[in-house]
């Protein structure tokens, strides 16, 4: 069925939202095959963001391990993660629309950074709604958003964090949809964000399965990339789900532990539910109410995830696992020693279940390394 992928998915919206929806889906089909779309694409991941990133053997880690671990570079892009290749593709889709404004709700500023730094190369009007809390937690990027010229609009209701933020941004979108442009920022919401954000991040898995291949003559055994809403893991997976013999893994945030209420290990805790307009495991109590989540990791501080990612979980094609924040913390700083390259909290994730698991001689593993870890360092430590 258009929007499902298999029993997750859909699209559990108010009528006026699903006419919007549609409308974006119609663009998104005619532009995604179009010759001069899919040039203009190309050339500001080429020029803007700096694609193809590399893949990096990690010489020194794979010594360690005595196997072949690559780590597939998207840190190294534009605004130093895979964020810039979802929004520099909506911008497109929005500049085709006729749209002049973008509007996106933030909950750590990652998203609203990497949409403030697309309306200002599109020359767009950015609005961005942020939980009050979260504007105070986070003003290193409130003030880049600011620099970029957005306009970040605090949000007082309920929790004041990313919760109330989606509701408020999409409330915005709803009134003035004529004018602008509804920004997601990963592999989640209502149908087509899902589909969109994943063909926008498989440049990701595209580019690696030629890199790897070129470099070693075969597919890797495992691709490893930790999950928040899961759009840098479908980004790399998607290349990656026909190849029967390619063991795919997702890390999802442990937080303080499994046992505790603090975490975010959606298929790991969570069962089916609806959030945000999809049908998807969600993390929630035996009334079906959404359970608070954390993790040190914002980015990964998520109750849901992507639909896709449910339903490879689901058939078993994709295996999940998870890392708590101190592992995350530790496999943060021995990457960084390591190899000289600091990833993001986030990625830690992905790379501290390499760290803790074994491989066979010759194996060959990609760890998809979403983004750089400056932005943890002054908390972390
Ligand atoms: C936002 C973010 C994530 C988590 O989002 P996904 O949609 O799951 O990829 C992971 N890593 C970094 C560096 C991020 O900025």
């Amino acid at each position: 069925m258009e929007g499902y992928f298999g029993d997750f998915g859909g699209s559990f919206v108010p009528p006026i939202i699903k006419e919007n929806l549609d409308k974006l889906y119609e663009v998104f089909k005619e532009e995604k095959d179009n010759r001069e779309f899919k040039a203009q694409l190309e050339q500001l991941l080429k020029d803007y963001s700096g694609r193809p990133t590399p893949l990096y053997l990690a010489e020194n880690l794979s010594k360690e391990k005595g196997a072949k671990i690559y780590l597939k570079r998207e840190d190294l892009n534009h605004i130093g993660a895979h964020k810039i290749n979802n929004t520099l593709g909506q911008a497109l889709l929005a500049q085709k629309m006729g749209k002049k404004k973008l509007v996106a709700e933030t909950g750590a500023g990652m998203h609203g950074v990497a949409v403030a730094t697309v309306a200002a190369k599109f020359n767009m009007e950015c609005i961005i709604f942020q939980g009050a809390l979260d504007v105070e937690r986070q003003d290193d990027n409130a003030r880049r958003m600011k620099a970029l010229g957005a306009k970040i609009v605090p949000v007082h209701e309920g929790e004041q964090t990313l919760k109330e933020a989606v509701d408020a941004a999409i409330g915005y979108w709803v009134e003035n949809a004529n004018d602008t442009f509804y920004m997601l920022g990963s592999a989640v919401g209502p149908h087509p964000y899902p589909e969109i954000v994943r063909y926008f991040q498989s440049v990701i898995g595209n580019e690696a399965k030629k890199q790897i291949i070129s470099k070693e003559g075969r597919l890797p055994d495992k691709v490893v990339a930790c999950i928040g809403g899961g759009s840098n893991a479908i980004g790399i997976f998607s290349a990656f789900i026909e190849d029967e013999s390619v063991k795919l893994v997702g890390v999802e945030a442990a937080g303080e532990g499994l046992h505790t209420n603090r975490h975010a290990a959606t298929l790991t805790k969570g069962r089916p539910g609806v959030l945000h307009g999809m049908k998807t495991f969600v993390i929630q109590d035996d009334n079906d109410e959404i359970s608070p989540v954390y993790s040190i990791a914002a980015g990964l501080d998520y109750p849901g995830i992507g639909p896709e990612i449910s339903h490879l979980f689901s058939k078993e094609r994709l295996t999940a696992a998870y890392c708590d924040d101190k592992d995350a913390v530790d496999a943060l700083f021995y990457l960084s020693k390591k190899e000289g390259i600091i990833p993001a909290i986030e990625s830690a994730h992905a790379i501290s279940w390499v760290l803790k698991n074994d491989f066979k001689k010759d194996e060959i593993v990609i760890i998809n390394l979403s983004g750089r870890g400056d932005k943890d360092l002054a908390r972390i430590l």
